[in-house]
């Protein structure tokens, strides 16, 4: 069977681009061997951000147990109804949804069973699993894994809320799966190898975050390099003090990064270039077999699923030979603890890592008449303007700081100035005239 696109995984880069080629009017085979939806869709952003809003919803109750089985009940079904909508998208006319593992048999040709699908073009956007670091009690060295030990997949799959869960690893995963089990009532100990949380984003909002986390009873263990697992214990020593501890915990996650997926996929027979972060890609999302596509979380260059879309659309158009004016540069992100963090464009030590000129303005969630009325006033929003005074990057700390970074990332696309923000009228009272206080 020949189609002009073949694209292989239905998460957002796959569905989303399989719907949108099909607009444009390719006619599409996309190919899933597990849930359509992916792991945002299944076992990410959607069911994360479902015990996100329970356990705000939780906060301060005494029964943390039975208000989180209720919430893992409404989240399965906001899945399933969220999957059931993807389904019918994958049903419209031009798309054909085909069950099962996906390799290719030759450039231009993927296996699926018994079946052989032909293109012109195809899309590789198999996204990524968790990666378990060699360490003894997680598979390594020969051992076995340990029976308390769970992936974010796992976890989110429990049905019981766990007395006790230690957390290895203080990334976007790691602190909003501690947030949340902490509000529902869990005892939360994250270890974690760096010297501080969220190594990518802001360093004074990480810290801040973990501050206003400690104050929320969640122990850090920071510089703590784990040595082993044994059975529900975590063996860790402190590098600073070279003291080794343990904690006993009833849930062991491993929070430690993902890996891109491209075993089976048969990409090395058939010539596509990988490296450790994923296949590799360049603007336009071709590798470097010109007629073959990656996107999204397999190729590396941002796990977000926003991201995985958009890197969609631009394969599309670049297959189409449209040229578009998506800013694929300018990528907001934001992590959903309490409060909440987000950001888009580079950090100050990146700027000075690139002697970038830069100068940077804050402002504190303390001041604006909003947060004191929603009793919301921890954090800041913190705008870096260039030489020619046009916003590079917002990093904000608190209360809807996605949508106050997703406002920046807008005057972003539109290369905004200071001057320029500072003259636009915001309702009052809202959070987002932090920014506004920002840029004065
Ligand atoms: C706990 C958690 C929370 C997250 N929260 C957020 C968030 O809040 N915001 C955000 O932007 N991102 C979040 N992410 C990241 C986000 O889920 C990913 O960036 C996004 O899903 C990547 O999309 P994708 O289409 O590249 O891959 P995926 O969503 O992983 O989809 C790939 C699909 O390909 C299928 N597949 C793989 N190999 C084959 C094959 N050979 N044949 C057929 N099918 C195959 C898989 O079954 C899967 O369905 C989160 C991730 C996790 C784990």
């Amino acid at each position: 069977m020949k189609t002009d696109l073949i694209i292989i995984g239905g998460g957002p880069g796959g569905y989303e681009t399989a719907a949108y080629a099909a607009r444009q009017g390719l006619q599409v085979t996309i190919i899933e061997e597990k849930n359509v939806g992916g792991t945002c869709l299944n076992c990410g952003c959607i069911p994360t951000k479902a015990l996100v809003h329970d356990a705000e919803e939780a906060m301060g109750k005494s029964d943390g147990k039975a208000l989180f089985e209720a919430a893992i009940e409404r989240k399965d079904r906001i899945i399933t109804n969220l999957r059931q909508g993807v389904e019918a998208l994958m049903h419209q006319p031009g798309i054909r949804l085909v069950r099962g593992h996906g390799t290719f048999k030759n450039s231009h040709c993927v296996v699926v069973g018994e079946e052989n699908f032909e293109a012109e073009h195809i899309i590789i956007a198999t996204g990524s699993t968790s990666k378990l670091p060699p360490i003894d009690g997680l598979g390594g060295n020969g051992q076995p894994i340990s029976p308390f030990v769970v992936t974010s997949e796992e976890l989110l799959a429990r049905k019981e809320l766990p007395n006790k869960i230690c957390i290895i690893g203080a990334g976007v995963i790691g602190l909003e799966m501690a947030s949340v089990f902490s509000t529902f009532g869990s005892k939360v100990t994250v270890v974690e190898f760096l010297n501080e949380c969220l190594p990518t984003m802001d360093a004074e909002i990480a810290r801040r975050l973990r501050r206003s986390m400690e104050k929320k009873s969640i122990k850090f263990h920071l510089g703590s390099a784990v040595q082993s697992i044994d059975n529900n214990k975590v063996i860790f020593k402190d590098v600073k003090k070279d003291l080794v501890a343990d904690i006993e915990a009833d849930v062991i996650l491993v929070a430690t990064g993902r890996k891109p997926c491209v075993e089976n996929l048969n990409i090395e027979n058939i010539g596509v270039g990988s490296g450790p972060k994923g296949i590799l890609t360049n603007e336009n999302m071709q590798t470097n077999l010109p007629h073959i596509y990656a996107i999204g979380d397999v190729n590396g260059r941002q796990m977000l699923a926003h991201a995985a879309t958009f890197q969609g659309y631009r394969a599309v158009n670049h297959i189409l030979g449209k040229t578009d004016n998506i800013r694929l540069d300018i990528m907001p992100a934001a992590v959903f603890t309490h409060p909440e963090v987000a950001s888009v464009g580079p950090t100050e030590s990146v700027c000075k890592a690139n002697d970038v000129p830069f100068t940077t303005q804050k402002a504190i969630y303390r001041a604006n008449g909003r947060a004191q009325a929603i009793e919301q006033t921890d954090g800041l929003v913190k705008l870096i303007f260039d030489e020619n005074d046009r916003i590079i990057a917002c990093h904000a700390l608190g209360a809807d700081a996605a949508s106050i970074v997703q406002e920046i990332s807008a005057l972003m696309n539109f290369d905004v100035t200071r001057s320029q923000l500072s003259n636009i009228i915001h309702i009052h009272p809202t959070l987002s005239e932090i920014i506004l206080d920002a840029s004065r």
